[in-house]
């Protein structure tokens, strides 16, 4: 059962989130909801429950150490089939171990700010519906508040759900039954196609697999760096999950770490790729005792390098406003990379301005997407390469700046963005976090009374750390 939290308070609902469920987002502020989503009260017909799960933690076993804050509360239909409802940071579980079972305020903004944010770019994700706070202290590095986030998704269960059951199965020195209760559930709600396969087990991890192998494209595509890339923020339907120290980037590194716990950089910009796959390993030893044998398991687990390799090219198109693919595109894409990475050119920016490039323009009219780059020459040899590219298939300015505008957004969740709103909000002040909501629920469309929140972060952002505290 939740635990009530101190008068709680209303900050703010996803209008997008609500009409999923059916939900009026203006009744969501209304005193009965703020109290249910609080886990102050539960509703009628609502059983709560937590679930317990394992994990990798950086690459080492960690054993059991979920779910000690986060209650599910049932689900709700919706077009596509339930979305279970779930409070996080409503109060401790059996399996809160050391833990309060709570959230901070800071953390909930993000997550909330970021979920939203995420599902606006087409990227797949949890959602979350809404957020809620109190005055109760939670002691963290400081003295913080609490807030709770109702987050929604078709299923919580994690790469981590099943490497426990394995775990616990082995413990107990029998065959895992839990283990195939789980499996069996998930194939049967979320997974029905494979249900009358030779091996559903192995067809699960094969799926598995590719929808991580695309999550993981999509976040290069659009620069995103999760930060806690752990078995157990692995989510089994392929969604980006646990919203914690993740960054946009923004002066490009390949090599950029956005959390300031990961020295290691174990999951920097560019090991997210590998580690996803290594995640799916995680996911496959524990599948393996019901796929049967490790043959199996490994040709299900081949389905990553080739689905990523197609999603990013794919998305990569789209990005440079592409129609079609030709030899030659990897070497110019490469080129591309190689260019960001020497220049540190800011990567939101970079896209957005690429696609007002002019096939036949020059210097002048290149200039603010030009002005990104220190090495101004090399800039214009890859501009060269590029339009000589575009000519090859007739491209057309304002076609393919209009495509271009759809698949590299204005506005992303800039770290500094963030971090000025959850300011804002530990004064009393909501305004900053609704604001941002509104900006990043149409993060593709131009916006020009916004168009601060598309600028380049200020210098004192460059000594912003964001950890694991939460
Ligand atoms: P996270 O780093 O947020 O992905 O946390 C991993 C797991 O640690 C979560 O599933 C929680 O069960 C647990 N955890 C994190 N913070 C707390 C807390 N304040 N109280 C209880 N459990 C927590
Ligand atoms: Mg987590």
């Amino acid at each position: 059962m939740p635990t009530p939290l101190p008068s709680p308070y209303f900050i703010a609902a996803s209008t997008p989130a609500a009409a999923l469920v059916g939900l009026d987002p203006q009744a969501l502020a209304q005193e009965d909801f703020v109290t249910v989503f609080t886990g102050n009260k539960v509703a009628v017909r609502s059983q709560p429950l937590s679930a317990v799960y394992s994990g990798h933690q950086f690459g080492v076993w960690a054993g059991q150490l979920g779910d000690g804050r986060a209650i599910v509360l049932g689900d709700l239909p919706t077009a596509n089939g339930p979305m279970e409802l779930q409070l996080k940071g409503a109060g401790l579980t059996p399996y809160s171990r050391m833990g309060d079972g709570r959230a901070v305020l800071r953390s909930s903004i993000r997550e909330f700010l970021c979920s939203e944010a995420m599902a606006a770019l087409g990227i797949p994700t949890t959602r979350a519906l809404m957020l809620t706070g109190s005055h109760q202290r939670v002691m963290r590095e400081t003295v913080e508040t609490a807030a709770v986030v109702t987050r929604m998704a078709p299923t919580f269960v994690r790469f981590g759900s099943f490497e426990h059951w394995l775990y616990r199965g082995k413990q107990a020195q029998r065959g895992g039954d839990e283990l195939k209760i789980l499996a069996d559930y998930v194939i049967k709600n979320w997974y029905p196609e494979f249900l009358g396969s030779a091996n559903p087990y192995k067809e699960l991890l094969a799926e598995v697999t590719r929808r991580t192998a695309h999550m993981i494209a999509h976040w290069q595509a659009v620069g995103f760096m999760h930060g806690v890339m752990n078995t157990d923020n692995m989510s089994i339907l392929g969604l980006t999950l646990d919203y914690g120290p993740f960054g946009f980037m923004e002066a490009f590194d390949a090599n950029h770490i956005c959390n300031h716990t990961d020295q290691g950089g174990r999951y920097s910009y560019a090991n997210q790729v590998p580690v996803g796959h290594w995640n799916c390993y995680a996911l496959g030893n524990a599948l393996l005792p019901l796929i049967g044998t490790p043959e199996d398991t490994e040709e299900a687990l081949d389905a990553y390098r080739p689905a990523f390799g197609a999603k990013l090219d794919e998305l990569l198109h789209a990005k440079l406003g592409l129609f079609d693919a030709r030899d030659g595109d990897s070497a110019l894409f490469d080129d591309m990379f190689k260019l960001l990475q020497a220049n540190h050119a800011d990567f939101t920016l970079f896209f957005r301005r690429l696609g007002d490039l002019q096939l036949d323009g020059g210097v002048e009219q290149d200039a603010p997407l030009r002005d990104l780059f220190i090495d101004r020459e090399a800039f214009d040899a890859w501009a060269g390469q590029y339009r000589a590219r575009l000519r090859l298939e007739h491209s057309q300015d304002a076609l393919r700046r209009t495509a271009m505008h759809r698949s590299n957004p204005k506005y992303v969740l800039r770290n500094y963005l963030a971090q000025t709103a959850i300011e804002q909000a530990q004064n009393g002040d909501f305004g900053g976090v609704h604001k941002l909501l509104a900006v990043l629920e149409r993060p593709f469309d131009e916006q020009p009374e916004n168009e601060s929140y598309a600028a380049l972060p200020p210098d004192w952002a460059a000594h912003l750390e964001v950890s694991c505290s939460s």
